[in-house]
């Protein structure tokens, strides 16, 4: 079987410095909020080139505090509005209606499933406070037209780069284009951790240091509490794991990248339609995601062909029972290519005769 994602022989690559680092956080007796921490933080900074990343427990926390820590500026109050893409994983809806804030989706583009920046405007209302763009797949989703509607209306630009880590775009990277961006370093993404954590980055003092006490209690000295703060803090062991993985980052957006490119060069076959890539440097390839009308036919037969697949998204969040508020809106494309998108093996795991042997029986594929 070719697996989609094979987390053991990622991660046993690095073994023996995981285990050494792991086993110095056992030794140092600290396991929260300490060295390994400040490291990973200043690492991940100067990797997304920004002033301020800071640790906290998973990505769906980093995009929840960034919103809270919106509204304890007085930025944003609940009731206000977010634009967000309707095709999206649902952590980044849920920080928004987490925090009482309204999601208000807007349909993708239909080459790049990213946010259609042509379709934002018409959403806009006098209660629009930010846009969360969601670079998908690992492919930046900011565009000039964005950063345009951004300044017009004065709205935040949020990045989810839970899936981007490194990708480039306007001489910035994921996580230093917009205001503030949340990354995921849940164990299957680009730069995973081995369990749970997430980062914010920010250029922005006022809201870095409202979120680094927001994910601690509220607090910036033990037991003052500023705030009605969350416990999201990013372990010591977890730290050290990614201090560990972030050194290698490269070589995996590299290896996604030939992979992507294998694919891109010598899928061939009328049924199936290829990503659309924008620029090389904006796209590290967390997922290559294809489309095609017999999507379910296919997946049978690359299962039967022992290749693992998977679909992001099968559901649409506005048909999520819990989003029911939302089933009846009309997002046409967002509902089509949920029911189109196939995901195949990509990553470090894979080997070259895997990528051809993939390839093969894709082409042969007769729908
Ligand atoms: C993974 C992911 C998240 C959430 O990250 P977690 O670390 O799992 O909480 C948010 N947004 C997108 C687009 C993701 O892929």
């Amino acid at each position: 079987m070719i697996k989609f994602l094979d987390l053991h022989k990622i991660n046993i690559q690095y073994e023996d410095e995981l285990k050494d680092v792991a086993n110095r956080v056992i030794d140092s007796g600290w396991y929260l909020m300490g060295k390994q921490l400040k490291t990973f933080e200043q690492n991940y900074a100067a990797f997304c080139n920004v002033e301020f990343a800071l640790g906290v427990a998973n990505g769906l926390d980093a995009l929840r505090l960034i919103f809270k820590g919106y509204i304890e500026l007085g930025i944003m109050k609940k009731g206000d509005e977010v634009i967000v893409p309707a095709n999206t994983y649902i952590a980044s809806v849920l920080a928004v209606t987490d925090n009482g804030l309204v999601p208000v989706f807007v349909e993708p583009n239909l080459d790049t499933y990213n946010l259609n920046s042509d379709k934002i405007e018409y959403a806009i209302t006098h209660k629009t406070k930010a846009i969360l763009t969601v670079h998908l797949y690992g492919q930046n989703s900011v565009d000039y037209k964005m950063l345009e509607i951004c300044s017009k209306f004065n709205l935040k630009l949020v990045e989810d780069s839970a899936q981007s880590h490194g990708a480039r775009w306007d001489n910035k990277i994921s996580g230093g284009i917009g205001d503030a961006a949340g990354h995921s370093f849940y164990p299957g993404k680009n730069l995973g951790a081995l369990g749970d954590a997430g980062a914010v980055t920010t250029n922005d003092k006022a809201l870095a240091r409202t979120i680094s006490a927001l994910r601690n209690y509220g607090s910036e000295k033990k037991y003052e509490n500023i705030y009605k703060g969350l416990n999201s803090r990013l372990d010591e062991i977890q730290a050290a794991f990614l201090n560990v993985k972030l050194k290698y980052i490269q070589l995996d957006i590299d290896k996604r990248r030939k992979v992507a490119e294998y694919y891109l060069n010598n899928i061939k076959n009328e049924n199936i339609i290829l990503p659309t890539v924008i620029n090389e440097d904006a796209h590290v390839w967390h997922l290559f995601v294809i489309r095609t009308e017999n999507r379910n036919g296919l997946q049978q037969y690359l299962k039967d062909n022992n290749i693992q697949t998977l679909i992001h998204y099968p559901i649409p969040i506005h048909h999520q029972q819990a989003y029911e508020e939302y089933k009846s809106l009309n997002l046409p494309i967002t509902e089509k290519i949920h029911k189109q998108l196939l995901s195949l093996p990509i990553g470090m795991h894979l080997k070259n005769e895997d990528i051809i042997n993939i390839v093969k029986v894709i082409n042969k594929f007769d729908f």
